[in-house]
């Protein structure tokens, strides 16, 4: 059987990797001059290795995803931590008892840790919507004062919208930890490339049966006629797995479906390290959401040190990387309209950050990928 994959993030690459393995001939195209999508990465001047589309950390519980990358790469043990600049403080992201006490004065925290540890009990990790929901007024003025100073302004910036207005699981990513736990994340594998994302890639798509085609945009090749397949006019025989946007795929015939956009703005700092964490969050100042410095995610340092700026925007649709899919109800009912018009057309198969809308992970990505190429 012949595939066209259309995308060579993390989606397109693993599926493309599987089916070419079942003996199926498989080429990958990418609008993009670079493999790997948004995890694409290079080593620059100075021996850092950059993350051009924003930090990328994989972590998962998942063991499948987890083994499927590890026939690609060797990996790095790398922990995650976060501090939060709020008012001119550091503290750790997500919020724990050490933030609490950072940000209390004793006795106030000593009063909301025995409440809060009483109440819910030690180790746990609450959802923000949830704690300000609590029956207790102490853990409710206190989840005010989380949700007010770690979450409103930083989703503000982040997304353009109140936390109240978007879906619940985008607050739940990242819960408060009532422990002193510091790890932004607390899954089974927490790891990072040794060679780097974009060289893991690489070793994915490196196969007999997969020919990839860079610099190739699926609008100027694959045209839907009848809710049939046509690339290059002719229609097409083999499958069309599609990682992109869906809306551009049907030429917006419903209209632009909502997404985010992001501004990097790296600089090289001449010093060895610029900043306490390898991330800073600004949870209550900037117009950027947060600060990521590459050479403390899992590489050694040097001379200088780069960073970056993530300045969150509006998306425009012309000119503009569509970053995230924006999580509100109603733009999962707009998106519904176009993927009920791609269930239609025969032997188009949806997958992806972009094509399923869905704000995922690169487990997810990973793990969707190999299901599909199970059910295609
Ligand atoms: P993408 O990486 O977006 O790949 C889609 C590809 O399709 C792109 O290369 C694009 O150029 C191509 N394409 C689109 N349209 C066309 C077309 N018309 N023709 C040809 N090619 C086309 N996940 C984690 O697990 N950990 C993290 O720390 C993490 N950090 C993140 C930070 C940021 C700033 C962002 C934006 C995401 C982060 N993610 C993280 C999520 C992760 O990036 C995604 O889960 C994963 O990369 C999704 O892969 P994908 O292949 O579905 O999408
Ligand atoms: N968030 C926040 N303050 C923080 C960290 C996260 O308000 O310090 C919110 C914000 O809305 C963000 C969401 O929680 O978009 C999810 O955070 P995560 O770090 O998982 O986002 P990612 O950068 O991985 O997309």
């Amino acid at each position: 059987m012949e595939y066209l994959i259309v995308g060579a993030g993390l989606s397109g690459a693993t599926i493309a990797r599987i089916l070419a393995e079942k003996g199926n001939k498989v080429t990958v195209i990418d609008k993009r001059a670079t493999i790997g999508g948004n995890v694409y990465d290079y080593i620059d001047e100075n021996g850092i290795r950059i993350q051009l589309y924003g930090p990328h950390i994989f972590h998962t519980n998942d063991a499948s995803a987890f083994e499927f990358l590890s026939r690609f790469t060797e990996w790095e043990k790398y922990e995650h931590r976060v501090l939060g600049n709020i008012k001119g403080k550091l503290v750790p992201v997500p919020f724990n008892l050490t933030s609490l006490f950072e940000l209390f004065d004793t006795e106030k925290a000593e009063t909301i840790k025995d409440i809060l540890t009483s109440e819910i009990g030690i180790d746990k990790k609450v959802p923000i919507m949830q704690l300000k929901k609590h029956e207790n007024s102490v853990i409710r003025e206190f989840a005010e004062f989380v949700f007010q100073n770690v979450f409103y302004k930083y989703t503000l910036k982040q997304w353009g919208f109140k936390p109240q207005e978007l879906g619940e699981d985008v607050m739940n990513r990242v819960p408060v930890y009532i422990s002193y736990e510091d790890r932004y994340f607390t899954d089974t594998y927490q790891y990072m490339p040794v060679n780097g994302f974009t060289d893991l890639v690489n070793n994915m798509l490196n196969h007999e049966n997969i020919t990839v085609k860079l610099s190739t945009d699926a609008k100027n090749i694959i045209e839907i006629k009848d809710y049939k397949l046509y690339v290059y006019d002719e229609k097409y025989e083999g499958k069309v797995v599609y990682t992109g946007c869906l809306d551009e795929l049907f030429n917006y015939k419903f209209g632009v479906l909502p997404y985010r956009s992001l501004k990097f703005k790296f600089e090289t700092k001449n010093k060895s390290s610029f900043q306490k964490a390898a991330v800073v969050n600004y949870n209550t100042s900037k117009k950027y959401t947060r600060i990521s410095e590459f050479s403390k995610f899992a590489c050694k340092p040097q001379q200088k040190t780069v960073i970056v700026k993530e300045f969150s925007k509006q998306f425009n649709e012309l000119k503009d990387i569509p970053y995230y899919p924006i999580p509100k109800k109603e733009n999962f009912e707009f998106y519904q309209k176009y993927y009920d018009e791609a269930q239609k057309v025969e032997n188009l198969y949806l997958l992806g950050r972009l094509a399923n809308y869905k704000y995922i992970n690169m487990d997810i990505a990973v793990k969707n990928a190999i299901d599909l190429s199970e059910n295609i």
